[in-house]
């Protein structure tokens, strides 16, 4: 086996490996943030600390004793003395784009000094790279008085990586593992393509992505803390607004799409998410919008073009619905390419105007099928033969465009999104 098709091999297993890496996401990182004991109450609506007071304990210097230890852990470090005992210390963390704070009880022997570091573990806690967010301490004394320190930044990054780094205010690429212009080739395209989304979709990017490249495959797994599937090529974190890639120097091609894929689906999912979070994104419309900006400008890449031919050709293409939550596991090429080619029909049919439309109408929720219909005049089996009939297929036999499973599954992740519901209590 040679290294072109040993490297065609690998970047189609990460592919695949990205583009599930979402519901492994939803699946086994449900919540990153942990709502500390119950016996405390939530922050108060208060998010910015006053100042110290007086009256209450007071930190001998700054709170600013923060280490970061990723992936292993955070450190954060307090020393303050008050005239009476103190007897509660909580630290609160806020997480930049999460609404709801989290509080943690550090255990210590009450006393008038009071010194300690709280271990805030990331393997059960896990935090990507590249979060960033305000932490403070909460004192009370033995009268019941409390003091709040003044917020702190942190962010969690890796200690040791010397990361390059290009960004502008929407897009941020990090990179160790090739030079220079290995980085501002992806950023490059990571920005073309962020310019064709924006105005096809009309969304517009108001938290930067930040894209992380690992070069060596041990970093990127170290990386991904506790919970790691061994064939994983990529995770994304939209909810922090975050990814992380294994390509090395040599995979520019794959590090490039893979991030302009994943840059789709973060930007896209905190766009269309809504306040009900009830959504109902079909699969292959996720999957569809990501590869088309991921193959924009330029031809489908053979990994997805000869399956695609060939169940053109054989009349075996998966129906629409049948991907409306996922791909089969047999058929994840597949599933791809024609969701890429149902969007890239779209596109070429009904235009930019219409995509908004219906992504708009999506974000408002409703069944997909309505959406689908109030926008394009067809329901998804109409679509489909439509589309079917555009690449060169057999209009589908009636048995067959009956439903199996009535609506379409709303995509799992969208959980996940930026809406400030998602931080339920572990
Ligand atoms: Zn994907």
């Amino acid at each position: 086996m040679n290294l072109r098709t040993l490297t065609i091999i690998l970047a189609a297993v990460t592919v695949v490996a990205l583009c599930v890496c979402a519901v492994f996401v939803a699946v086994l990182l449900p919540q990153v943030i942990q709502r500390a004991s119950p016996a405390i109450a939530p922050p108060a609506q208060n998010p910015t600390p006053r100042a110290q007071a007086t009256a209450g304990p007071a930190p001998t210097r700054p709170a600013k004793n923060y280490t970061n230890d990723f992936p292993r852990h955070l450190l954060f470090a307090l020393d303050t003395e008050s005239a009476t005992e103190i007897r509660q210390v909580s630290l609160v963390i806020q997480v930049d784009g999460i609404q709801t704070s989290s509080r943690y009880l550090p255990e210590f022997a009450p006393s008038k000094k009071v010194s300690l570091v709280y271990d805030f573990d990331l393997q059960k806690n896990y935090l990507p790279p590249g979060v960033m967010g305000d932490f403070w301490w909460v004192l009370k004394d033995a009268d019941g008085k409390e003091t709040t320190t003044a917020k702190e930044r942190f962010r969690v990054d890796e200690p040791v990586i010397q990361w390059k780094k290009v960004q502008n205010s929407k897009i941020a690429i990090y990179w160790y593992s090739g030079e220079q212009n290995f980085g501002q080739a992806i950023f490059d395209r990571a920005v073309a393509s962020l310019a064709l989304l924006e105005k096809d979709t009309g969304v517009t990017v108001d938290r930067q992505v930040q894209i992380f490249i690992y070069g060596n495959r041990n970093d990127f797994l170290n990386a991904l803390g506790p919970n790691v599937a061994g064939f994983e090529g990529g995770r994304t974190h939209p909810e922090y607004s975050v990814v992380l890639i294994d390509a090395g120097a040599r995979e520019l091609t794959y590090a490039r799409d893979a991030t302009t894929h994943e840059m789709t689906h973060v930007i896209m999912h905190a766009k269309i998410s809504g306040a009900l979070g009830e959504f109902t994104f079909p699969h292959w419309l996720d999957e569809g919008l990501a590869m088309y900006y991921e193959t924009t400008p330029g031809p489908l890449g053979a990994q997805f073009s000869i399956p695609l031919k060939k169940a053109i050709d054989t009349d075996t293409l998966l129906s629409l619905r049948s991907m409306a939550g996922r791909f089969p596991i047999a058929q994840v090429d597949l599933g791809y390419a024609e969701s890429y080619s149902a969007v890239e029909y779209f596109y070429r049919k009904y235009g930019r105007e219409k995509m908004q439309q219906l992504l708009l109408a999506i974000k408002a929720g409703g069944d997909f099928d309505e959406l689908l219909s109030k926008v394009t005049g067809l329901n998804t089996d109409q679509f489909e033969n439509e589309w079917r009939k555009d690449v060169g297929a057999k209009p589908r036999a009636a048995s067959t465009a009956t439903p199996v499973t009535g609506k379409p599954t709303p995509f799992p992740t969208f959980s996940l999104s930026t809406d400030p519901t998602a931080t339920p209590a572990k």
